[in-house]
Formats: structure tokens, C-alpha cells, sequence
């Protein structure tokens, strides 16, 4: 089961996917994450990434595009993963709808995970000051929910017309919003087909 998350920064993607990828045992392939590894590896990529990451920009297209791609190739995914924080734009949803599409593989269903800009931005800051991470400062925050209005809000309705488009409330204790998400995913399983 291939399964996007999708929802502005600060929303609690990240803590939800973990939970579900264990529950569910779908490997959890978090482009963040995965940006952020290149970073502190130093890699030639990583350095390239820096400076779109500390200023709160989306990481060109194509670049994003090969390394989802390259992890999709990986045998853990064979069978599905959760999609966290990829695509963020109508230019990703479309190479992944392609290359998915080319493989024969489904998208079981796109959560979008909604919270008040108000509520996002106290969440971010708090998790500036807890997990120090370089892009929580209050100027990237401003920037990165300001790209996400404008780059990734978009894919609500790209995915809405596609009838894949399931919306669960972010507001709540982790508990919460969690069981939202499993009941959610529950009815995926229910309406796939057998070969899936
Ligand atoms: P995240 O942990 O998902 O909030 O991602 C942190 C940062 O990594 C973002 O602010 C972007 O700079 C970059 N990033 C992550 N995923 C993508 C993506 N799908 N496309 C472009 N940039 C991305």
C-alpha cells in the first residue's frame, strides 16, 4: 500500500508517519529526512541542498524527484511505503503519478493532515526550541508555511479530482489524531483490490 502525507510544516507529518510505518509496517520514506541526512553527511548534494533548506525554499524539482526515485527502487518498497513530505508540488505529484503509472503501482490514497496557520506556527517554534533544528527559526518558519500556501496547498485539489484525497484533523493529542489516520487507512484496506 502506497499511502502520501501530506500537510503544511509543523502539522505533525513526521510523528504520525513514524507511528503508522510501524503499525502498518510500511517502510517511511521521508524526503526531509533524507535531505537532512545528505546535510550532515556533507555529501556534495548535501551542500548543494543547505542552502534552499536554511532559507526555508523547496529543493529543485528534479533533484527531489531522482532521489524519491532512487529510494522507490529499494526492495523494502516493493510492496508500498509512506510518502512523507514528497510531493510538494504539482511538478512532483505528476512525475510520481508517471513514473508510478510505468511500474504498475497504486497510490492507495493520499492524508492530508489540516491544522490553523495560528496552531502550526506556535508548534514549529516549539519544536525550535526543543529539537534545535536549523530551519525552526521564526523567519523560516514564516517562509516555509508561505511555500507551502503557494507550492503545496495546490495538490489538495490534484489529489481531490482524483478521488484520493482523504482530509483528517490535526488538531489533538498525538492519540488522537493517530487513531484518525488508522481509521482512515483501515478503509483503504477495505476498499483495495484483492491483488493488491
Ligand atoms: P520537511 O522535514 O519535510 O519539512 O523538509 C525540510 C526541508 O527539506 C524543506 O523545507 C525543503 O527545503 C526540503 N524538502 C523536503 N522535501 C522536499 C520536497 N519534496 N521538495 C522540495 N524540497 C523538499
Amino acid at each position: 500500500m502506497y499511502i502520501v502525507f501530506l500537510g503544511a510544516p509543523g502539522v505533525g507529518k513526521g510523528t504520525q508517519c513514524r507511528r503508522t510505518s510501524e503499525k502498518y509496517a510500511l517502510p517511511h520514506v521521508s524526503t526531509g529526512d533524507i535531505i537532512r541526512a545528505a546535510i550532515s553527511a556533507n555529501t556534495p548534494l548535501g551542500q548543494e541542498f543547505t542552502r534552499y533548506v536554511d532559507s526555508g525554499e523547496l529543493v529543485p524539482d528534479q533533484m527531489v524527484v531522482e532521489m524519491v526515485a532512487e529510494r522507490l527502487r529499494e526492495d523494502d518498497c516493493g510492496g508500498g511505503c509512506l510518502l512523507d513530505g514528497f510531493p510538494r508540488t504539482v511538478a512532483q505529484a505528476e512525475a510520481l503519478e508517471q513514473s508510478f503509472a510505468a511500474q504498475g503501482r497504486r497510490l492507495a490514497g493520499v492524508i492530508e493532515i489540516a491544522a490553523s496557520e495560528d496552531e502550526l506556527r506556535r508548534r514549529l517554534i516549539e519544536r525550535g526550541e526543543k529539537e534545535g533544528r536549523s530551519d525552526d527559526t521564526p523567519e523560516t518558519i514564516a517562509a516555509r508555511l508561505h511555500v507551502y500556501q503557494s507550492e503545496t496547498a495546490p495538490l489538495i485539489e490534484f489529489y481531490r479530482q482524483r478521488k484520493l484525497l482523504h482530509q483528517v484533523d490535526g488538531i489533538g493529542t498525538p492519540d488522537e489524531v493517530f487513531a484518525r489516520i488508522s481509521a482512515t487507512i483501515d478503509g483503504f484496506a477495505a476498499d483495495a483490490p484483492v491483488s493488491d
